[in-house]
């Protein structure tokens, strides 16, 4: 039986997400943004939360953890400790170890940068990837720990996952990401696209997740730093990807 994906909106801008296997009703929470909305997602589904899957440690995606245990006497899993500590933590996992969610399988993808800690979680079964901020669509976390050439790295390993794999990002940035891609590439079809269809889903008050990996590769620029065009517009041609990359990711942090 495949997963069931929720998503919904905590604190400001972040998503909340639920993925529940309806085998054994095992649900996790993708990161804890903020209690209240977790909790009223589970009661509208009548599903028990049974595992806290973090990505990092910033407070945005730790800060429900606490009631959330209280409540369900979830388990925690989270990364290793790099500089600033996940409260309540009760399983470390590393690239390559799997997170099981009753019969769910997660991969741990290590994709540091934006924090040290930071992983990102691959339900390869269900093509479903839970990369909070190291990948947004049209976008990527800005850089607060790591270096340029490090989130490159993490960029790149998530690009190289199949193009029909899921991305659910941690917040809903896509709108701003859009206007801003779109001054360097103006010319993208795949971004112009893009930019039409979030138009329409926030016009909506739709979420712009999920988008998939093989339409990112195509309009995010921010995974697009190794194409000569996007080189050649940043003024940076015939330089490393790492480089072109740092210089975008400047730009948006400026912009
Ligand atoms: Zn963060
Ligand atoms: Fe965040």
């Amino acid at each position: 039986m495949t997963a069931e994906i929720r998503v919904f909106p905590c604190l400001s801008d972040n998503f909340g997400y639920l993925i529940h296997d309806p085998a054994t009703k095992a649900t996790a929470s993708i990161d804890a943004p903020e209690a209240g909305p977790i909790i009223s997602a589970l009661e509208r589904e009548g599903w028990t939360l049974t595992d806290i899957l973090v990505t990092h440690h910033h407070q945005d995606h730790v800060g429900g953890i606490a009631e959330l245990k209280r409540k369900y006497k979830c388990r925690v899993v989270a990364p290793y400790d790099k500089t600033t500590p996940i409260p309540l933590a009760d399983e470390r996992v590393k690239q390559g170890d799997t997170v099981k969610v009753g019969n769910l399988a997660a991969r741990v993808i290590e994709t540091p940068g934006h924090t040290l800690d930071h992983i990102s979680y691959m339900f390869d079964s269900e093509h479903a990837l839970f990369c909070a901020d190291t990948l947004f669509s049209i976008g990527c976390g800005r850089v607060f720990e790591g270096t340029y050439p490090m989130m490159w790295e993490s960029l790149l390993k998530l690009r190289a996952l199949p193009d029909a794999t899921r991305i659910y990002c941690g917040h809903e940035y896509t709108a701003s990401n859009v206007k801003f891609a779109l001054g360097i590439e103006p010319n993208n079809p795949a971004l112009k696209k893009r930019a039409e269809e979030v138009t329409k889903l926030r016009a909506a008050n739709k979420p712009t997740v999920p988008t998939l990996i093989g339409d990112e590769k195509e309009d995010n620029v921010f995974l697009r730093a190794d194409v000569p065009s996007v080189a050649a517009a940043v003024g940076l041609a015939g330089k490393p990807a790492a480089d072109v990359f740092g210089e975008i990711r400047e730009r948006k942090n400026n912009s």
